[in-house]
């Protein structure tokens, strides 16, 4: 390949804070919220116009659809997520579960809200490009935007990209799933003009249970109590479009869940286009899905037009703002959650947070119907490589099966706030974070509301 020298240049420090968040999604949300609430300046830099990263960039609203009677959850600042966005009309009954769906849109304003109450400085619009190291130490971002390039200074930095870019420009160990092992991306979309009576009729005439997820192209291990529970799975209507030629029969991968029915017709989180091989760290890739995931979204809006009751009246709503990525690169943290730490409740001295025992991935699906539950140590938020710099959201350390548990969003939220507060406390108290006071950081977690046991 041909290369060029990009020239170096001087370029302006635009920004000093004490704690840095990079991404905005439920794990940097949290982070900056968590931080913030510690008594530290912080500062959230995303590169799209809104905070709250897949809920919001993606449409992925269901929150904590796993949640059934005995399931014991998580506490902390993602069930105020859940709450607040109930309490302002931004969440909806989630129809598989005792919880609360998030609606995409309106949740763009509750993160506004959260940011601004808790007295974070934002920074939309500014993409990381790179980070700015003293040795193996981070010690700040540059970012690209309309602006060009600018420099913020941070006395901590926390990668809550999703994609461990932080970390991994910094030089911190990763791993990338094998993109033939990857989870699917799926282009997200909703529609409107659904005729809510007639659909939720055809739903009930015939409900769909978890163990319906199965199909030629799909296996899912249970524990055998999920398989008859009620899921708000869609297969049928693609089959019969199928053997009607509105979807060419190599599209077997078109089924999947709804999220919420308003009575306005909304159908909104319509998870039905599972996209193989696309690689979230690679722009080619993602334009060839974006682009192949709209097509199919489309023959899926067709076909539930046809053979869905209720859908015929019905149309596109809107695709989410950018193709959802489920797994990219993860860290090598100091401690890596393990398949055997989410199946039989990992317990941890360091503990941050708990996340109930619900792992949906890699063809696995058990569900927090039994009270049991694993904690989430701090080491899994330490990168092996760089100082100065904790990991949230989806890319902690942990082997494959882990993250199909600490990926969820609520799970996100827990690494966020844990990370959030140890920055904080980090600065505050001036302890590298390798070595920072496990005791202070669970008393303050506990004083912002979160169980650690
Ligand atoms: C289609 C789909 C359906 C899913 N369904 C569910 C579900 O039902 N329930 C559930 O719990 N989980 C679900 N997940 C998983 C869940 O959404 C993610 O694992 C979770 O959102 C990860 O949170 P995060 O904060 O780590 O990252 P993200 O939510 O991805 O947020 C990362 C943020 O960082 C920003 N960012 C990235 N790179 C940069 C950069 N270079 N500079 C600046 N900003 C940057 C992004 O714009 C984004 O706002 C789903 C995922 C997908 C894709």
């Amino acid at each position: 390949m041909r290369t060029i020298t990009e020239p170096a240049r001087e370029i302006d420090v635009i920004h000093e804070t004490d704690v840095l968040v990079v991404g905005s999604g439920p794990g940097g949300l949290s982070a900056a919220i968590g931080a913030a609430r510690a008594g530290v300046d912080v500062t959230l830099v995303e590169r799209f116009g809104c905070f709250g990263g897949n809920i919001t960039a993606v449409g992925v609203e269901g929150f904590a659809w796993y949640r059934h009677e005995k399931t014991v959850d998580t506490e902390g600042v993602g069930r105020e997520f859940e709450d607040r966005a109930k309490a302002t009309g931004a969440g909806t009954p989630e129809p598989q579960s005792d919880s609360y769906a998030l609606d995409a849109e309106a949740f763009k304003l509750v993160a506004d809200n959260l940011v601004e109450e808790a007295g974070i400085h934002p920074m939309l619009h500014r993409a990381f490009a790179a980070p700015i190291m003293d040795g193996n130490r981070i010690c700040g971002i540059i970012t690209e935007s309309k602006a060009g390039r600018e420099a913020i200074l941070a006395k901590r930095v926390i990668d809550a990209t999703g994609d461990a870019d932080v970390a991994y420009r910094a030089g911190a160990l990763t791993r990338k799933t094998p993109v033939e092992e990857m989870q699917a991306a799926s282009v997200m979309f909703s529609m409107s003009g659904v005729d809510r009576k007639r659909f939720i009729e055809a739903v009930k005439a015939d409900p769909q249970t978890y163990k319906d997820w199965e199909s030629g192209e799909w296996t899912v291990e249970t524990t055998g109590k999920e398989d008859a529970m009620f899921s708000p799975f869609l297969r049928k209507p693609f089959e019969k479009a199928m053997e009607a030629g509105v979807i060419p029969a190599h599209l077997q991968t078109i089924s999947g869940t709804w999220g919420a029915l308003y009575d306005s017709g909304d159908l909104t989180y319509l998870n039905l286009v599972h996209l193989a091989g696309c690689d979230g760290t690679s722009p080619d890739s993602m334009t060839a899905n974006e682009i192949e995931g709209r097509r199919q979204a489309m023959l899926a809006v067709e076909a539930l037009r046809r053979f869905h009751p209720g859908c015929d009246g019905a149309k596109l709503r809107n695709f989410g703002m950018t193709i959802g990525i489920r797994d990219t690169r993860k860290i090598e943290a100091i401690y890596d959650m393990t398949e055997l730490d989410v199946r039989e409740q990992g317990r941890f001295d360091d503990s941050i947070g708990i996340f109930p025992e619900f792992i949906d991935g890699y063809g696995i699906l058990i569900l927090p119907t039994t009270g049991r539950y694993f904690q989430l140590p701090y080491r899994t938020l330490l990168p092996k490589g760089v100082a100065n710099l904790l990991v949230a959201g989806r890319a902690t350390g942990g082997d494959k099966v882990s993250h199909a548990a600490t990926r969820n969003m609520m799970c996100c939220t827990v690494t966020g706030q844990g990370a959030g507060v140890a920055a904080a406390l980090s600065v505050k108290y001036g302890q590298e974070l390798e070595r920072l006071d496990i005791a202070l950081l669970q008393a303050e977690l506990r004083r912002q509301g979160v169980r650690l046991h």
